[in-house]
C-alpha cells in the first residue's frame, strides 16, 4: 500500500507499508507505480509458504514461552532486558522531508517479527524462509531490502494494538540499535545464515537516501531507475501486468 494524501494544512503526506517501501527501493523502483495504482500482485506458492512458516514460529513461541505484560517502569528502565511476543508489535516510522516550500510528511507502517532490548541495545530480528536457500550460502551480507526493513523497524515508534493515533505510540529507550536477519530452511525451520549488524552513521545515511528517493518517485518528481535485470523481471510477481518489464536483452 502506497498512498498520497493532503493534510488539512495543505502539506502532502505519503503513507506506505514497510513491505511496499522495501519491495520498491530494494527490488524494483517501478513497483511504486503499481502500488500507487493499488495493484496487488497475486500470491504465489513462495509467499503462501512464507506466511505459513511465520505462523508456525508464532505458534511454537506461544506453546513454549509465556510473556508477562511489561510495566511502564520496566519499559523505561534501559537496564532491564525485555522481549515482546513474536509478531505482536506494530511499527510506525514518521518522517518529514522538505518539499519545495512545503513539508512532505511520510509514515511507513509495519509489523516486526521480533523486538527486544538486551544490555541496553534495541534489537530487531527478522526471519526469512527463502525458496532458494542456496543463494545465501556464499553471502555475507543481507540483501538491501532486508537491511532497509530492519532499519525502518529500528527507527520506528511502536504500538501493540496497531493504533494509528501518534499519542498511543511508544518508544523503547535504548543506547544502541542492532539487527539480526535470520535466514531459515523453510522445511526444518533451522537457521542456515544469520546476518547481524548495528546501526551506524553509514546505515542512517543509506536509509535517509532511500527515503528521499522514494518520496520523489512517489510524488512524480523523479522517474524510477530501471535495474535492467531480465532475471529480476522474470521472477517478479508483477510480470504479467507490468509495462516496464524487460524480458529479452533488446527490450
Ligand atoms: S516486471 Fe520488472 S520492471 Fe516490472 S515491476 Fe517487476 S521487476 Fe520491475
Amino acid at each position: 500500500m502506497i498512498q498520497i494524501k493532503e493534510m488539512p494544512d495543505g502539506n502532502p503526506m505519503i503513507i506506505s507499508s514497510v513491505s511496499d517501501f522495501c519491495d520498491s527501493m530494494g527490488f524494483c523502483e517501478f513497483r511504486i507505480k503499481h502500488f500507487l495504482k493499488g495493484i496487488r500482485p497475486p500470491q504465489t506458492k513462495v509467499t503462501v509458504e512464507g506466511t505459513k512458516s511465520h505462523e508456525k514460529e508464532v505458534e511454537y513461541e506461544r506453546e513454549h514461552f509465556e510473556f508477562v505484560p511489561l510495566t511502564q517502569e520496566e519499559l523505561e528502565d534501559i537496564n532491564k532486558d525485555i522481549e515482546f511476543a513474536r509478531e505482536h508489535i506494530f511499527t510506525r516510522f514518521p518522517t518529514k522531508i522538505k518539499y519545495g516550500n512545503k513539508n512532505l510528511l511520510m509514515l511507513i507502517i509495519g509489523q516486526a517479527d521480533k523486538i527486544a532490548r538486551s544490555k541496553g541495545m534495541l534489537i530487531v530480528e527478522e526471519t526469512k524462509y527463502p525458496e532458494n536457500k542456496e543463494k545465501y550460502l556464499g553471502k555475507f551480507e543481507p540483501y538491501e531490502d532486508q537491511t532497509m526493513q530492519a532499519l525502518l523497524y529500528l527507527n520506528s515508534r511502536f504500538t501493540e494494538n496497531s493504533s494509528s493515533t501518534p499519542k498511543e505510540w511508544f518508544k523503547i529507550p535504548h543506547k544502541g540499535k542492532a539487527w539480526i536477519i535470520n535466514i531459515k530452511d523453510k522445511k526444518t525451520r533451522e537457521s542456515i545464515r544469520i546476518f547481524k549488524g548495528i546501526q551506524t552513521k553509514g546505515t542512517e545515511k543509506f536509509l535517509k537516501e532511500k527515503i528521499s528517493k522514494f518520496a520523489l518517485v512517489v510524488m512524480g518528481k523523479l522517474e524510477p531507475e530501471h535495474h535492467k535485470s531480465i532475471k529480476k523481471c522474470l521472477s517478479c510477481r508483477f510480470l504479467n501486468s507490468c509495462e516496464y518489464k524487460i524480458t529479452n536483452s533488446k527490450t
